[in-house]
């Protein structure tokens, strides 16, 4: 069977066997691993391949994700704040949700009260990083609310980082979430089960054995997909970094000048391009843009190609160095970071292929 370009090329071996990795790294330190699904819009049998590999709690940002899994046997964690108006999608398709705001803790009470359900949340604190959460000032109150009502149940609190401030999660911004289960323990006689520590960001803190005590949870997406930590972007040890190839086809190949020729206005995305003589070149266009995937965000696996730029549906690369010499029909294999990995996988544009 032919295939067809542009497309995802998905390795669902290695995608267990990074899970089972990071699996094992977190439980020697008694943390269990939420894995997260949205950045490859929880396609089956990729959320099955992170369960192979012992994932216990899927998660996910979307509701519509949640409901693409709605008949997976293991429990859902909702990432995203829920919006309010949703409560009852909410209740409905997550077992568990992150939370910051009591009106909308209140509206979930009502919706899970409504159906006969308990559902479980974890308050999101904000301890430096200014994306989600309560300030600590403000948790003993909102827990205090939080527990008086129906259908609900807090069963934890957690954190998240590097994601909008780019604070790194360390000792002291995940110790001070540990004392504030402790502060909760004293004054209200609450036993919170889970310390949800956050994302990739940290588990270079269990990598290195610094893991404040406490923490019992990761939400884990990135690790997993890419074999790579995030607070450093360092490649972790024994996992795969190409669990997904992007593959395209050239449609065209030619020399030609490596400075436009006549007056430069912007790009098709309002940029002004700059460019660097370097006289004629040999250049490639691939059959995939912005529209599919981000063209920072794509890396040749040919090391002696360089992206030169892209448009909504064309890459275009410098072959000139290459060892190879490239045919219009040739496909060409491409990694992915975070963000084209995310496009890609959201593009319809890009047909999916599993392999094992
Ligand atoms: C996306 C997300 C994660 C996972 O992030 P990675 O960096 O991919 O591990 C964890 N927690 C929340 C709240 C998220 O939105």
């Amino acid at each position: 069977m032919g295939k067809n370009y542009p497309c995802i090329e998905i390795n669902l071996n290695k995608i267990t066997h990074n899970a089972k990795k990071i699996v094992n790294i977190c439980s020697e330190i008694g943390i269990h691993v939420v894995g997260v699904t949205k950045v490859f819009c929880a396609e089956r049998p990729i959320v099955e391949s992170e369960i192979k590999g012992g994932v216990e709690l899927v998660g996910d940002s979307r509701l519509e994700n949640l409901i693409k899994m709605k008949d997976l046997k293991c429990r859902k964690m909702l990432l995203r704040i829920p919006m309010e108006r949703n409560s009852a999608k909410v209740v409905k398709y997550s077992d568990i949700s992150l939370n910051s705001e009591f009106r909308t803790i209140k509206a979930l009470s009502r919706a899970a009260k409504k159906i006969n359900k308990i559902h479980a949340v974890i308050l999101m604190v904000d301890v430096g990083d200014l994306r989600e959460g309560v300030l600590e000032k403000d948790v003993l109150n909102t827990v205090k609310e939080i527990i008086t009502l129906p259908n609900i149940k807090l069963c934890g609190i957690g954190t998240n980082l590097t994601c909008y401030g780019g604070v790194i999660p360390d000792e002291n911004n995940l110790g001070r979430l540990v004392k504030i289960k402790d502060m909760l323990k004293e004054q209200l006689n609450l036993n919170l089960p889970i310390i949800s520590g956050g994302n990739s960001s940290s588990i270079y803190l269990a990598l290195n054995k610094k893991m404040p005590e406490g923490i019992n949870q990761l939400r884990i997406g990135e690790a997993i997909v890419l074999g790579r930590e995030t607070a450093f972007g360092e490649h972790i040890e024994g996992c795969y970094s190409d669990c997904f190839i992007l593959k395209g086809e050239i449609v065209e190949i030619k020399e030609k000048p490596s400075i436009p020729v006549g007056n430069i206005g912007m790009d098709a995305f309002g940029h002004v391009p700059h460019f660097d003589d370097k006289g004629i070149r040999k250049r490639a266009i691939v059959a995939m843009g912005r529209q599919d995937i981000s063209v920072e965000g794509t890396f040749p696996i040919d090391k002696d190609i360089t992206v030169l730029g892209g448009s909504s549906d064309h890459l275009i690369l410098d072959v000139t160095d290459s060892k190879n010499s490239y045919n219009v029909g040739d496909v060409l294999e491409f990694n992915v970071d975070y963000g084209c990995l995310l496009q890609a996988m959201t593009s319809p544009y890009i047909k999916k292929y599993y392999i094992e």
